[in-house]
């Protein structure tokens, strides 16, 4: 079922909006070489807790999902790309990291990524991931009152084409609002004119992923990371926003 919410339902999501772009760019901060994944999920926990916000991620438990996902952030590094379970690992110098956090503050959910490279950097990684932030702006721009949902997913697909890579449409974007995936599903590729029309108060998330030489994955042994079939990398990026008559609002927008 589509909700759509009202001017005034869009700004008390504003909290969740701004709580989850802070703990996204603490992360960000905290990464580092030696920074074990287990510390930075931690610090969103502590995040959680001083803020007396709720987690989405902890009691998480989907179908596709082997247990109660039992953290409150996913990091992905490397050859994993999504649902990166927390594990005891120290980052290393070159490391492709994406984090992805969901949180719900005053019953309302927010939802948004990104990804980094710790220490020197390979120029292909930048590539990659200035690819998916460039994707996301290019549906965020599309997501406007009197475009379909056809029109995001095709202006992500573009950018990506353009640099050579291919899309995996088992995951993508999704409808947010008092729970942390609901209708609709929005895909990152597809055709421009169709699927349902956009209308003021379509709260979505918007998450371009890419892998750099696959658009095939596996899930990890730990039952919830899902790595490229190919070993080759991946990078994410994601922000809530809603549909306006004024256009689209970044709820997860950082400074
Ligand atoms: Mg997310």
């Amino acid at each position: 079922m589509i909700e759509l919410r009202t001017p005034a339902e869009i700004e008390q999501m504003r909290p969740a909006g701004r709580f989850v772009a802070s703990v996204i760019e603490a992360m960000l901060a905290k990464a580092a070489v030696g920074v074990n994944l287990l510390e930075l999920d931690a610090l969103a926990h502590e995040m959680i807790r001083k803020a007396g916000a709720e987690s989405c991620y902890i009691d998480y438990h989907p179908s596709f999902g082997a247990s109660p996902f039992g953290k409150v952030l996913c990091t992905s590094v490397n050859d994993a790309v999504l649902h990166g379970l927390p594990r005891d690992y120290r980052l290393r110098d070159g490391d492709l990291l994406s984090v992805d956090f969901a949180a719900s503050v005053d019953g309302w959910v927010s939802d948004s990524a990104a990804s980094i490279v710790v220490g020197s950097p390979r120029e292909e990684d930048l590539r990659l991931i200035d690819t998916t932030r460039r994707a996301l702006d290019a549906g965020i721009a599309a997501a406007t009152v009197g475009n379909r949902i056809g029109d995001i997913s095709a202006a992500i697909a573009e950018i990506a084409r353009a640099e050579g890579y291919s899309i995996n449409t088992d995951f993508g974007g999704h409808g947010v609002g008092r729970t942390m995936h609901g209708d609709p599903h929005v895909p990152n590729d597809g055709r421009a004119r169709r699927g349902l029309p956009l209308k003021p108060g379509l709260v979505i998330a918007i998450e371009p992923w890419f892998l750099e030489t696959t658009d095939r994955i596996f899930t990890d042994p730990d039952g919830w990371t899902l790595r490229s079939a190919d070993g080759s990398r991946g990078a994410h990026s994601e922000h809530t926003i809603a549909v306006t008559e004024d256009g689209p609002v970044v709820l997860t927008a950082r400074d």
